[in-house]
């Protein structure tokens, strides 16, 4: 593998690094480390937009070294979905990257991430991985699993001292917070709201699949859960909270693959709003995205 380190820089005089291999991860991050610097870790799998720049921006206020990753985990993708169409364009996260204030960027190719015979997979049980995303009959626990042992891989390569991950995948952050503190892994997991368009349809590479008329029915989703969030505050019970949700839905054709209740840190269903933070989750196709959101019901902070 060529080891040439290729530092990017844009017209406004920003410049990123780009590491490809583990050895230069390491070997960058050596003297920072040993000077004591506060590093924070961005993890992505690129064709950033707003919703990345938020992490990025929240990375760089916090911590003295920012590095973001950039790869696209083959392994939290199952058969038949979008890993060949994910998509891409390096170049403009490099750009965008650099104008974030990201000190490196590590971008390795896949084979450097999981070489020959790579043996080792990090598996987070129970409820967190079973239900919403998690359901067989979903994306099922192996997405779970990859997107856990890459992360984990990620925070061993890195080290860094905070994590930046986004609120849009709630179920993955909740899995992220469980394997971090089941494996002593020594790093502060922060989650930052969902970031969204004007319009209230939630930041995501994949909106880059809506044709204009299924991105006018996309907006369907943040109402739903608008719709539940406002029932569930003004004392309905949760079934009838989501039954308002899925008219909203309805109203757009879109059937959920679900839209449910549960509580924010264990994911186990609710029926009552209740003490706990409540996390209503919706996941769909509309046309040819599968799109998700989610909606924080905390009774303690209305
Ligand atoms: P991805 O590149 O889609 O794997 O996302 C990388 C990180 O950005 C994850 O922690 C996501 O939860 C977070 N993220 C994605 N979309 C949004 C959004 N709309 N608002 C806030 N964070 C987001």
């Amino acid at each position: 593998m060529d080891l040439e380190l290729v530092t990017r820089e844009t017209s406004n005089d920003a410049a990123v690094t780009v590491l490809r291999a583990k050895a230069q991860l390491r070997a960058a991050l050596e003297r920072p480390r040993r000077e004591a610097v506060s590093i924070g870790l961005v993890p992505t799998m690129g064709y950033l937009h707003d919703g990345h720049a938020s992490l990025l921006r929240a990375a760089r206020a916090e911590c003295d070294l920012v590095v973001m990753s950039l790869f696209v985990n083959p392994t939290q993708f199952g058969p038949g979905e979008d890993l060949d169409r994910y998509p891409r364009d390096e170049e403009r996260d490099l750009r965008l990257a650099a104008e974030a204030g990201v000190d490196f960027v590590y971008a390795p190719p896949v084979e450097e991430v999981y070489p020959e015979g790579f043996a080792t997979t990090v598996e987070v049980r129970g409820p967190l991985t079973e239900v919403l995303d998690g359901d067989p009959a979903r994306r099922g626990a192996a997405h779970f699993r990859g997107v856990a042992t890459v992360v984990a891989k990620l925070l061993n390569s890195v080290g860094p001292d905070v994590a930046y991950f986004g609120q849009k995948d709630a179920q993955q952050a909740a899995v992220i917070r469980r394997m971090v503190a089941d494996l002593d892994i020594p790093v502060r997991i922060e989650v930052l709201p969902i970031v969204r368009e004007p319009d209230g349809l939630a930041m995501s590479s994949r909106n880059a699949y809506l044709e204009p008329a299924d991105r006018e029915r996309g907006v369907a989703l943040s109402r739903a859960l608008a719709a539940v969030r406002d029932a569930a505050l003004a004392g309905a019970p949760l079934a009838t909270a989501l039954a308002a949700g899925r008219a909203e839905l309805a109203a757009a054709a879109i059937e959920p693959e679900y839209l449910e209740a549960c509580d924010a840190e264990t994911l186990e269903q609710r029926s009552e709003l209740g003490e706990r933070p409540v996390l209503v989750a919706v996941a769909a196709r509309v046309g040819a995205a599968r799109l998700i959101d989610n909606v924080l019901i905390d009774p303690a902070n209305r």
